[in-house]
């Protein structure tokens, strides 16, 4: 059956209605399309963007990449997907990993289910319907008994809350929403705002075509070397060889990488070996220098100390200036307690003459102005701005969508504190609204949280159905046991005591100056059992009704 558009069938005046909609045609909205689709279900998926792609679609900035090994990276669900596609690279950039997206979308058909240019501004919930429906921003509704987020816990990018942001009279764009078409930079002056994992990446691919390049930093990041190659023809056929072994590898480590901690401590062994094996580590591609490092390394003060100086021992054998190097070291958190940006050439980058490196907390932004950026020292003009100034994580995507559950109860009232969820699969209060990657789930390897969490939604779905469930929500106690474990996980980790996204920070959004830990911690391997026993018990923690 071909589904009426919500628009066609809003302008017929009434309310399309499916059996499932999902918001969000991502990895993960892409993937759970594809689950339901095999249940026999009637499902719309409505994507704010012009086409799939999620995160790989809005961030074309230049240098955009993975930081995960291609090969532990795509969907696992199909072996012809596997064994058609090829990874030019071991990480591979933005427009391969598109490219790859469209191809699968292509082979699965996937786009004649959803809607695209439909961004979700509002969803209600009807409680004695038991139906959500969703106001798209140009006013068309749809509506579906179960509601899907496939919303992207880094969808909501923020703007830096600078004065003028808006005068500047040249061109200037959030990385995540570069444009399509490209920028041509060639000996253009820029400036950039921002030195996370975005602004790296960026700042290293266009410091060799741009005239001059002035990077406005607030925070150095700790970063370590990605150590990228291309795929040869020998590793494409034994990846191709070893796939199902990756991903059954994938599900027994901490975050899903293919890394994982090292059991001998930083403290209990000779610095000689210490060193030696940091050397190593800085040496390999990859996450193995944050994921594969001693296992003291992330919990325990000292060794994090001796791990964070072996790598400022490395930024100041990188850059030749040492004013410089000392202002690229971190000094108000440890190695690896924010997410860890990976690198290629970002620190030589500061030896390059076209490269000025502007510490912010020395000299603050003022405002931006019509023809450039003011400090407190001076005025820089350029011909192009680039915000690199991430997002509102994980419940800033949600925070965007005015979802009101039974009685008008809004979900972003809910949260100001602190999301209150199930697994971070259900809100509390919020029936039959499912979540992909909604806080408090493990994440890591991204679209190997997301198949655990699909597949588990979709069992999830089919129970209900094969049982005549009509509406599910968690108890209360599941919730309040969630929350606990979830505060326990956190608690040995230093990163949950340092500001980032991860732990809910992000000074350019009102109320969101406190720390709260938005993942879980715990392990994906101890997630996905704990998630399973839930499926096995037969879903007692929620409480169902026909
Ligand atoms: P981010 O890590 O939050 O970095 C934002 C940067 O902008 C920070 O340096 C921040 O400084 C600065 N900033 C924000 N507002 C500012 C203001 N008003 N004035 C001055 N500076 C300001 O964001 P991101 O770099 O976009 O990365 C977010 C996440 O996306 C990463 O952690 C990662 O998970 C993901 N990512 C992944 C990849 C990949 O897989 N390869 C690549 C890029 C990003 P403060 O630190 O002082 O706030």
């Amino acid at each position: 059956m071909t589904a009426r558009t919500a628009i066609d069938t809003a302008a017929e005046g009434g309310i399309a209605t499916y059996e499932a909609i999902i918001i969000g045609a991502g990895i993960g909205g892409m993937y759970q399309l594809h689950r339901l689709r095999g249940l026999g279900m009637h499902v719309r998926v409505f994507e704010a963007g012009s086409d799939i792609g999620g995160t790989w679609y809005w961030n074309r900035y230049p240098g955009a990449r993975f930081d995960s090994e291609s090969w532990s990276y795509g969907f696992s669900f199909s072996d012809e997907v596997l064994q058609e596609w090829e990874w030019p690279e071991h990480f591979a950039a933005q427009p391969d990993t598109l490219r790859y997206l469209n191809y699968v979308a292509d082979k699965f058909d996937f786009r004649r289910d959803i809607e695209f240019n439909a961004r979700v501004a509002a969803a209600r919930f009807d409680d004695e319907r038991t139906l959500w429906t969703i106001t798209l921003e140009n006013g068309a509704q749809a509506a579906a008994p179960l509601l899907i987020t496939a919303l992207g816990p880094l969808s909501a990018h923020t703007m830096p809350n600078i004065p003028g942001v808006g005068t500047f009279e040249g061109p200037a764009y959030h990385t995540a929403r570069w444009p399509k078409e490209g920028v041509d930079l060639k000996g253009k002056r820029v400036g950039i705002i921002g030195t996370g994992a975005t602004a790296i990446q960026t700042i290293q691919t266009i410091a060799k075509d741009v005239g001059h390049l002035t990077v406005f930093q607030r925070t150095p990041n700790w970063a370590a070397p990605l150590h990228n190659s291309r795929i040869t023809p020998e590793e494409q056929a034994d990846i191709k060889a070893r796939y199902r072994e990756i991903f059954d590898h994938c599900k027994t480590t901490v975050s899903c990488f293919i890394h994982t901690p090292d059991p001998r401590k930083a403290l209990e062994i000779s610095p000689e070996e210490r060193e030696a094996f940091w050397e190593k580590l800085y040496s390999e591609p990859g996450f193995g220098i944050w994921m594969g490092n001693f296992s003291d390394v992330l919990v325990d003060e000292k060794a994090n100390a001796l791990m964070s100086a072996f790598v400022a021992r490395k930024i100041r054998q990188r850059v030749k200036d040492p004013k410089t190097a000392d202002k690229l070291i971190p000094k108000n958190h440890g190695f690896g307690t924010r997410r860890l940006p990976l690198e290629s050439g970002y620190y030589e980058v500061y030896n390059q003459d076209n490269v000025e490196l502007v510490d912010i907390n020395e000299t603050p932004i003022e405002r931006i102005t019509a023809k450039g950026i003011k400090t407190t020292d001076q005025e820089r003009e350029f011909d192009l701005i680039i915000y690199a100034t991430g997002f509102d994580g994980v419940t800033g995507p949600y925070d965007r969508v005015d979802i009101r559950g039974p009685g008008g109860r809004s979900l972003k009232e809910d949260w100001t504190k602190m999301p209150r969820t199930f697994l971070g699969v259900q809100a509390e209060g919020f029936p039959n609204l499912l979540m992909i990657l909604g806080p408090h789930t493990a994440r890591g390897n991204i679209p190997r949280n997301i198949e655990q969490i699909v597949d588990w939604l979709t069992d999830l779905i089919a129970y209900m159905r094969a049982n005549g469930i009509k509406r599910i929500e968690p108890r209360t106690e599941a919730i309040d046991m969630w929350a606990e474990h979830v505060d326990k996980a956190a608690a040995p980790l230093l990163s949950s005591r340092i500001a980032s996204w991860q732990t809910g920070i992000n000074r350019n959004v009102e109320g969101r100056q406190v720390l709260r830990v938005l993942g879980y911690n715990g392990s994906q391997v101890k997630y996905r059992r704990l998630a399973d026993k839930v499926a096995a018990g037969g879903y007692r923690e929620f409480i169902q009704s026909s």
